[in-house]
């Protein structure tokens, strides 16, 4: 067992781990580092917030529904001084819509996700029609909708309970810039921050999101994880869609309700999508060439819909398979990483602490096995290919 973990970065995934190292052993010294306490720029805070077990893979499945199992109960799980947290958690469900050529894959996930456990049913396309007559479904065939299990939260809110909670139970938060991890070898002995200060450490995660790449560049290892932007755009539209789901279009492009509005976005095309974008701009382009029009074909009412709103926050984007990078390097004795969740790390944060936690404290999982996402597979080059990029 490690007696003093430094975690860099305090977002939902550093927090988590803290919350849960302290939860499992309360002997345990556990410092997180992290720059900006306000998360302006966090992933964390920028999301869209969402949870869904709509993957391909057995193991996304499989930390999503804890993940949601985990979002239920946070009143409870993360109670401080009488205080229960709330994150407005809504089941409004995912409804993956497929056209004829994509309705094989949608089956098949569909029964993968239901062998799990995962509430999901599959509509024809006049259930679809039934369910939501507001929806376009001319060249649809089929759609995968999560019945319960599935919807929306307040990201922040579950970053700011998970921090609370593990500030709580011990965890000390640092303020400060980590700008340097010395490494001796096979070991990280000390973890250095901008302002002179050094902290010794038995073990060290790396847990900066969208910047893990260059903390992992301290102690040189190539993490292929890069810091790519996405926008969303909060939108309102005359009228209402009664029982809206987070709607994931054939083309990839998303809404879901957010309050009396919507919020809505897509992935740019791979070959426009560069690294490091500034965060304090958006993708206009891509809202009125793509997403907007798709919008407005599938749901006729958001022909008329208005831009309230838009920001920009960084997907750390694992560019061999996004999927999560978990676990140590080989050449490393003391450091885990828990990067690259591309896009879903918000959901997956609960099933990360809780596994990196047993990983530290055990020395290997005892609930959910999260070798798979192991950093092996990258310097092996053998992606786990995610069939539900979003
Ligand atoms: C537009 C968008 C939509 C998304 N939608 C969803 C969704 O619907 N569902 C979902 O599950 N996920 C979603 N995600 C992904 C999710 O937000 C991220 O995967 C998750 O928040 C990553 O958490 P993190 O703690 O690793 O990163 P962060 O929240 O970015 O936290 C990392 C922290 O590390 C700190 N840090 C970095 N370097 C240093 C350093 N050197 N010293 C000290 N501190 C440092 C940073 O300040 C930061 O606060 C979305 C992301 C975006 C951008």
């Amino acid at each position: 067992m490690s007696s003093k973990v430094v975690i860099v970065g305090g977002g939902v995934i550093g927090s988590s781990i803290a919350y849960f190292l302290r939860l499992s052993d309360p002997t345990v010294s556990v410092t997180v580092i992290e720059r900006d306490p306000t998360y302006a720029r966090s992933s964390s805070a920028l999301s869209a917030a969402s949870i869904r077990q709509q993957f391909s893979t057995p193991l996304s499945i499989q930390m999503s529904l804890f993940g949601i199992e985990f979002l239920r109960s946070i009143g409870e799980r993360l109670e401080v001084d009488g205080t229960r947290p709330s994150i407005d958690l809504h089941e409004g469900g995912y409804l993956f819509l497929a056209t004829p050529a994509g309705v094989a894959t949608l089956r098949e996930n569909h029964a993968l996700q239901k062998s799990l456990g995962a509430d999901i049913s599959l509509l024809d396309k006049h259930a679809l029609q039934t369910r939501f007559p507001w929806l376009n479904t001319e060249d649809l065939a089929a759609g995968a909708y999560g019945e319960s299990g599935e919807g929306w939260f307040d990201g922040y809110g579950l970053v700011q309970a998970l921090r609370k909670k593990a500030q709580a139970l011990g965890a000390r938060y640092i303020a400060a810039d980590v700008t340097a991890l010395q490494r001796d070898g096979r070991r990280i002995t000390q973890v250095q921050t901008a302002n002179g200060e050094t902290y010794a450490c038995d073990m060290v995660v790396n847990a900066a999101g969208a910047w893990a790449r260059k903390v992992a560049q301290m102690i040189g290892v190539d993490l292929p994880v890069y810091a790519r932007r996405r926008s969303i755009f909060n939108v309102t539209s005359p009228g209402r869609l009664e029982h809206c789901p987070l709607l994931i279009d054939p083309s990839g492009v998303y809404f879901r309700p957010e309050g009396n509005s919507f919020i809505c976005g897509t992935s740019p095309s791979a070959d426009n999508d560069p690294d490091d974008l500034p965060l304090d701009e958006v993708d206009h382009a891509l809202f009125d060439d793509v997403i907007w029009p798709t919008l407005a074909n599938r749901v006729p009412q958001f022909e008329a819909l208005r831009v309230q709103n838009c920001w920009s926050g960084y997907y750390e984007y694992n560019v061999l398979d996004q999927n999560a990078i978990i676990g140590p390097h080989p050449d490393i004795d003391n450091c885990i990483f828990a990067n690259g969740f591309s896009g879903h790390g918000l959901q997956q944060g609960p099933a990360t602490g809780r596994g990196i936690s047993e990983l530290i404290l055990h020395g290997r999982y005892t609930t959910l096995d999260l070798g798979a996402l192991s950093f092996m597979r990258v310097l092996e080059n053998r992606p786990i290919v995610e069939k539900n990029v979003v």
